[in-house]
């Protein structure tokens, strides 16, 4: 039964509650709170329906990384609506700024044998990793292994949601009434040291049971049925779960000794946001497929991409020549709207020099954040770059969570909000952040001041 709205939401938020299905919301606390209204951005900040400004602390939903004014993005959209507004890459066309762009995408490409590799657009991160889904197995019966079909994917993983995407993802509001996960994905643990660590072991103990896990899954299910592993560099949507060392190039060791692809699902670490260009070079990956989304266009216009490497390539190519057409692509693959905006943001990342903005100003926000751990409601603070979050914890010392039910999480974003900042509360009333990677040391300092008013009125709620 639909419930009433509160008697201060606005005409447009009434409007908004009667006919829109909004992703990502508990719906029927949303028909009585109301949305909140963004109408403007300007820079790190966005404006509400009255008039209240916002520092944005999470980029949106970890894309936005120009902020949400940049003149030139604009303009090169505006340009490129004029010139041609549409054209697809089906049956060996393709729009003309694909061109360009697949040449500055192969200079960013993480590794060389990426750089010699091919890309596949598309509209989103779901969709990219949908297609990394697909290609895995076309690949492997390409190559004659029809039985080497399955995905190692993590707990905490977050993918999209496509059903394929949703099924690799490991978040269980994502498979609940969904019947998901489709079969044929495997899962094993999120490196998450805090959560996930047993009392006394240590962190590279921690790792070596990990990497235990992963060869006692592939002894069990068999090398020859697993075809990838999918992972983020570092872990997002599932609490900004940084790995530790030595966990990268344990697990890749294993997988190449097992012939199972690496998929990179670099949509939230693609483009600077950890200061280096990818996850990829921070943890010294080797990835056959690499997603990016969201900072490709600083998510001014939808777009992703599928990088592949010329080994996968290969056998894509012959296996086309045999079945008389690589049988995937979607209407907007390669939108020359979305190019030409991909292509100003890279130019932008490149004539502003942003990862090296990112890398004078993310000590500032990761030392804040630090200085957070001393505070009574803080299990943990931890970052890297310019992402970070703050696990809440009821007991600190013993790492005891709150009960989810009491939505101590939810209730800090509701009071930084009120302050004028925007975050994000994750699973385990974890808080993230991500902000812009335009942000200045000084708005960074105005976002941890914020927070400090935050984590303050809830403590004194939670007690
Ligand atoms: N992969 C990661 C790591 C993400 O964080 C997200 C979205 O947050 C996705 C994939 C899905 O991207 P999209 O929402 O554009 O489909």
């Amino acid at each position: 039964m639909t419930t009433t709205a509160a008697p201060d939401v606005t005409a447009a938020g009434r409007s908004d509650i009667a006919h829109h299905l909004h992703p990502y919301t508990q719906l029927r606390q949303l028909e009585q709170d109301g949305p909140l209204v963004i109408v403007q951005g300007d820079g790190v900040h966005v404006v509400d329906e009255h008039g209240k400004r916002y520092l944005e602390g999470m980029a949106g939903l970890w894309c936005a990384s120009l902020g949400f004014s940049e003149r030139r993005l604009a303009d090169a959209a505006h340009r490129q609506m004029l010139q041609l507004p549409y054209y697809h890459a089906f049956s060996g066309k393709v729009p003309g700024p694909v061109t360009e762009l697949v040449k500055t995408l192969m200079a960013w490409a993480p590794t060389p044998e990426l750089q010699r590799g091919r890309v596949l657009f598309a509209n989103s991160g779901s969709e990219s990793n949908d297609t990394a889904f697909k290609l895995v197995r076309y690949y492997n019966n390409a190559r004659g292994r029809p039985a080497k079909k399955k995905i190692i994917a993590r707990q905490k993983g977050y993918h999209g949601v496509t059903a394929a995407a949703a099924s690799l993802s490991g978040l269980p509001t994502m498979h609940q009434h969904f019947d998901l996960p489709l079969p044929g994905v495997l899962r094993v643990s999120a490196p998450h040291f805090y959560g996930n660590g047993k009392p006394g072991e240590t962190e590279a103990q921690f790792v070596d049971r990990l990497v235990q896990e992963l060869q006692d899954l592939i002894a069990a299910e068999g090398a020859d049925t697993i075809a990838a592993f999918i992972a983020e560099p570092v872990q997002g949507a599932g609490g900004v779960v940084i790995p530790p060392d030595g966990y990268f190039p344990r697990i890749q060791a294993v997988l190449k000794q097992h012939d199972i692809l690496l998929i990179a699902d670099e949509v939230i670490t693609g483009f600077g946001r950890l200061g280096q260009p990818f996850g990829t070079n921070v943890f010294g990956l080797q990835p056959d497929m690499v997603t990016v989304a969201k900072m490709l266009t600083s998510a001014y216009v939808p777009m992703s991409a599928l990088m592949v490497s010329d080994a996968v390539y290969q056998v894509v190519a012959d296996a086309s020549a045999s079945v008389g057409t690589f049988g995937h692509g979607y209407t907007y693959s390669g939108h020359p709207l979305a190019c030409a905006v991909a292509l100003e943001t890279l130019r932008i990342y490149t004539d502003d020099d942003i990862i090296g903005h990112v890398q004078r100003v993310a000590p500032r926000l990761q030392a804040g954040l630090r200085q957070f751990a001393e505070h009574p409601l803080v299990g943990e603070a931890r970052g890297l770059g310019l992402i970070g979050a703050l696990e809440l914890a009821a007991d600190p010392a013993s790492r005891k969570p709150f009960d989810p039910k009491r939505g101590v999480g939810a209730y800090l974003v509701k009071r930084a909000q009120a302050h004028g900042l925007i975050l994000r509360v994750l699973a385990g009333d974890i808080i993230a952040f991500s902000p812009p990677l335009v942000i200045t040391e000084a708005q960074i300092d105005e976002l941890l001041a914020k927070t400090a008013l935050a984590l303050d009125d809830t403590l004194a709620w939670v007690r």
